[in-house]
């Protein structure tokens, strides 16, 4: 029997062990890859952990370990009690660790928090971090001059929240762009990154927030209607012909009375019976902004954008409702396009590359006046 699941280094210069360490400084981006009260590790070859105290180890290759947050200054790694921050570095070549189930060959750093909760941080170089992005906001399969677009649009958005004073720059879901770790990468992606290495839009001197999304649904908004922020030319909106053969194009949801009654009631409503619904206001694009409920008491308002996230962004495609239309079941929604429909409509970036437009020229349709530079230039020291 072992007696301890990790083994402590006690003599090797850590660095020796580091055989990619302190090159050439590239950009780094950290990314929240779990945030939960516990976290799974695989180990697949050379795990190097260190912890805040100063204590390295070494993992064993091919094991299971449990991280669990025990205080704001302690965590567990299997039995072994560590002090927080813990640092795991995977050098070079056939490493990797598996957090939950996901492959990462970055450097990690698990935070354990006062409030019982364990948040685990990737850092790795920001091109190789938009490989991953790509892959899941695309896929390897997509044609190369739309996936050249989301690379540059991934690496502007991504840019803009590069912030030293937090514990991480972005998450790894739809609240930023949607990152699993690097897998599913293949020659496109590589060539797509590669092939704009560096390339961000800016405007005014600035870079943009390069918001995406799935499908418009024939036009896009700007980030106002969507959520805050100023609208700048590039974000204004434009209307779209290139995405209306997708499968997203268009989408309807069923909800029952009692589905909808349970929502109200949840932000406040006293109703206990609906009479009708319809939309109360829209934006520029046609998204609706609030929706109106009819009761057997006062009429209740309620964003469309939070009916959505209530119902699910992945069934409730969008606020792009075209018709609202009572049935015995319930109320059927008719919608367009999948998403927040803010910036470059990826169904359609999909459709100019098949047509033959170049990344350049879906950029600027979709970002109209936001022109490409280096971004070095807004990193410089
Ligand atoms: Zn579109």
């Amino acid at each position: 029997m072992m007696r301890s699941t990790l083994l402590l280094i006690l003599s090797m210069s850590f660095h020796s062990l580091m055989a990619s360490d302190g090159k050439d400084k590239e950009l780094e981006i950290r990314i929240l890859i779990s945030k939960n009260s516990q976290a799974t590790f695989n180990t697949y070859g050379n795990v190097i952990v260190s912890d805040y105290s100063g204590r390295k180890f070494r993992l064993i290759p091919n094991a299971t370990y449990i991280a669990k947050a025990d205080s704001e200054n302690f965590l567990y790694l299997s039995k072994e009690k560590l002090s927080s921050p813990v640092d795991f570095f995977i050098p070079d070549g056939k490493n990797f660790l598996k957090v939950n189930g996901r492959k990462y060959k970055g450097k990690l750093r698990a935070i354990s928090h006062r409030d019982g909760s364990l948040i685990i941080i990737e850092e790795l170089p920001f091109e190789k971090y938009l490989l991953g992005v790509l892959s899941c906001e695309m896929g390897p399969n997509w044609p190369i001059e739309a996936l050249k677009a989301q690379a540059v649009a991934s690496r502007t958005y991504a840019a803009r929240l590069l912030n030293k004073g937090r514990e991480y720059d972005v998450e790894n879901d739809t609240s930023h762009q949607v990152y699993t770790g690097l897998e599913k990468i293949n020659t496109n992606i590589i060539e797509a990154v590669n092939s704009t290495k560096g390339e961000v839009l800016y405007y005014n001197g600035r870079m943009i927030t390069a918001f995406f999304h799935a499908c418009c649904g024939g036009r896009t908004t700007t980030p106002s209607a969507a959520f805050q922020g100023n609208i700048i030319k590039p974000l204004r909106g434009v209307i779209d012909p290139y995405c209306k053969t997708s499968n997203h194009y268009e989408w309807d949801i069923t909800l029952t009375e009692s589905d909808i009654l349970r929502m109200i009631q949840s932000r406040g409503s006293t109703a206990l019976k609906l009479k009708g619904i319809r939309i109360y206001s829209k934006d520029k694009s046609g998204r609706a902004i609030k929706l109106e409920f009819k009761t057997d008491r006062s009429n209740f308002r309620m964003k469309a954008n939070d009916v959505r996230k209530y119902f699910g962004n992945f069934e409730f495609k969008s606020t792009f409702i075209t018709r609202i239309k009572k049935t015995n079941k319930g109320y059927i929604f008719y919608g367009k396009g999948w998403g927040h429909g803010v910036g470059m409509c990826q169904e359609g970036a999909k459709n100019m590359a098949r047509k033959g437009y170049s990344y350049k020229r879906i950029l600027s349709f979709y970002y109209p006046g936001a022109r490409i530079t280096d971004m070095e230039k807004f990193f410089a020291q």
